[in-house]
């Protein structure tokens, strides 16, 4: 430095944070710790809003969810090898749901790490990144920053979205530059987030093979969801007639209680339908592969699918029309192509979907009604699917394995991206991390239906929702333990089954040492007050809802994915 003036220079720290901002980075998920603890204090002095989690898993979460709900990509910052660790498991979560995130961590520097003489947390965390996510990047220099930064932006979001590692060893931090030439060597990336056009060819194909469709159906996926052209996809999807299945994180898009919704008639139309266009869904274990009983006869269906990555197609089935590109540019060139001329499907199509929608609604209404004590499923999420008609701006977080299942298809959704869960892995843990992003992002109310074991994953964070006062009430939905709350232990001795937790829990408590509101609430009268009141106050709130023990089933809906023991018999 010598004789130049201070108020001339950068550094590494000022730098990075100006490159974040330069790029419209409002917000930091955080869990401070060596050598990143300044570069937190430094992004708030500079008018950054970044929290500070109790664990780097959960930041990520947030910054996963962020990344979905703004199209953004979400920022989470660790410390080096163990918090590095943990945040990537969000990172590979973002990346495998297609959600833009940058991880930054913290890391020792290269000449110690690359001759493993044993550093303070020594990793070579780039190259253990690189396989989790889609692009990894280590910035050496301080007048590297702005490129390090705008890589990692244009990675995350152009094309198909995901996770990108940016590595930041600590002594780039305190690197000192001239604070003009930094400025100047900061990028501002333009357009990071391009329109794909679809191809004339391909809209034409796409055109013959659905009009050729007797039996036509949608299914609507979370990266329609995450393409924010609601108003496109909802004028394709009326305009061409189709009934529609959404997948979980797409509930909403086009609400729930509209029309075409086919979801009441889950598998009379995926049976039943003779081409299937999946508008930013994939074919994969959440569709079982478009394939077995479930999809009715084999090869009895065509496919059309929007997806913005060419080598999405045929990775299950044959796509007979492929339309590559975003989804709003695709459902633009279809919906000019079509013009005036489209012959809806035929009433006897519809017309038998609806009457199985309307039928199976009939069916379930009487028990969402029940008021059980100690509550079921129908009877306590009756009462959230009633309170999320009248407050339809509440953004749902949901995870669990019965919670979630029955929450999914109980609950209505009437906005687009109101309702996060635990996306393409089924992941446990994902709850309080996305429930303070959907409060920070969005500044609504944020309602979090957890299962007691999925809570357990990520409980502590109701101190993050405690400290920065958020609006989420969170809903344990207790039945002592995971499934089910009745197991015994197999071996008959002394310890409790594996899939129990402490009887009669009182969660509710956990909520109070931060100041927060608890309640523990055993009917559905008592529980639907709850939430209003919390809906009312605004303030963080943690309601033990109580649940039947043996109200669950084992893996809910996807039990059928566990191996079974040919020799051992219980
Ligand atoms: P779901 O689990 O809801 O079925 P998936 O995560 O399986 O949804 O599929 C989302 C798909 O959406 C991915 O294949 C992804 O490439 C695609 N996608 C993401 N963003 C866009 C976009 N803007 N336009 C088109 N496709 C997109
Ligand atoms: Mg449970």
């Amino acid at each position: 430095v010598g004789e130049v003036a201070p108020e001339t220079l950068t550094d590494g720290f000022h730098l990075l944070i100006d490159a974040l901002k330069l790029n419209g980075v409002e917000t930091i998920y955080n869990v401070p710790g060596i050598p990143i603890t300044d570069l937190g204090r430094y992004a708030q002095a500079q008018g950054l809003r970044v929290l500070s989690f109790r664990h780097e898993q959960h930041a990520g979460y947030a910054a996963a969810a962020a990344g979905f709900l703004t199209k953004k990509p979400g920022i989470c910052m660790t410390v080096s090898a163990p918090g590095f660790l943990n945040g990537l498991t969000a990172l590979a979560h973002a990346t495998t749901n297609c959600w833009p995130m940058i991880l930054i961590s913290g890391s020792s520097e290269r000449e110690v790490v690359d001759l493993q003489r044993g550093d303070y947390e020594e990793m070579d965390q780039l190259a253990i990144a690189r396989p989790h996510c889609k692009a990894a990047y280590r910035i050496l220099h301080a007048e590297d920053i702005g490129l390090g930064v705008a890589r990692a932006i244009r990675a995350a979001l152009t094309g198909r979205p995901g996770g990108v590692y940016l590595d930041i060893p600590g002594a780039l931090l305190g690197q000192v530059m001239d604070a003009v030439e930094g400025q100047k060597s900061l990028i501002e990336v333009v357009d990071p987030n391009p329109a794909s056009v679809p191809a004339p060819e391909a809209i034409d194909r796409a055109i013959d093979v659905l009009s050729k469709a007797k039996k036509p159906l949608f299914i609507i996926g979370k990266g329609a969801a995450y393409a924010q052209a609601d108003d496109k996809v909802r004028e394709l999807v009326e305009t061409l007639g189709f009934p529609y299945l959404p997948m979980s994180m797409a509930k909403g898009l086009l609400p729930d209680t509209h029309p075409q919704c086919a979801s009441a008639a889950r598998s009379l139309v995926l049976k039943e339908s003779d081409c299937v266009f999946l508008i930013g869904a994939r074919l994969n274990w959440l569709l079982s592969h478009g394939e077995g009983p479930a999809w009715g006869e084999k090869g009895s269906k065509s496919f059309v699918q929007i997806d913005i990555e060419p080598t999405e197609m045929d990775s299950n089935q044959k796509i007979s029309a492929p339309l590559i590109g975003d989804v709003g540019s695709v459902a633009t060139a279809l919906l000019e192509k079509i013009g005036g001329s489209w012959q809806k499907p035929d009433e006897s199509w519809t017309g038998a979907v609806r009457a199985k929608v309307e039928g199976n609604v009939a069916k379930m209404a009487s028990r969402l009604k029940n008021n059980n004590s100690p509550m079921d499923y129908q009877g306590s999420l009756g009462v959230v699917k009633e309170l999320l008609a009248e407050n339809p701006d509440v953004v749902l977080v949901n995870e669990g394995a019965n919670a979630l299942d029955q929450c999914r298809s109980i609950v209505d959704l009437h906005k687009p991206r109101k309702r996060l869960d635990v996306g393409t892995w089924g992941i446990m843990g994902i709850g309080m991390g996305s429930a303070v992003a959907a409060a920070v992002e969005t500044g609504n109310q944020v309602l979090a239906v957890e299962g007691d074991s999925a809570f357990g994953f990520c409980g502590m964070e109701i101190e993050t929702v405690c400290r920065y006062n958020l609006p989420v009430c969170t809903v344990i939905m207790n039945n002592n333990g995971i499934y089910r709350g009745d197991g015994e232990n197999w071996g008959g001795g002394d310890d409790p089954s594996t899939t129990v937790f402490v009887k009669d829990s009182r969660y509710d408590k956990m909520i109070e040492a931060f100041g927060g509101v608890g309640v523990t609430v055993d009917n559905p009268d008592a529980l639907r007050q709850a939430i209003k009141d919390a809906f009312a106050s605004r303030k963080p709130t943690l309601i033990n809802a109580v649940i039947a023990e043996g109200a669950g089933k084992e893996s809910g809906n996807i039990g059928n994915l566990n191996p079974s023991s040919v020799v051992a018999q219980q």
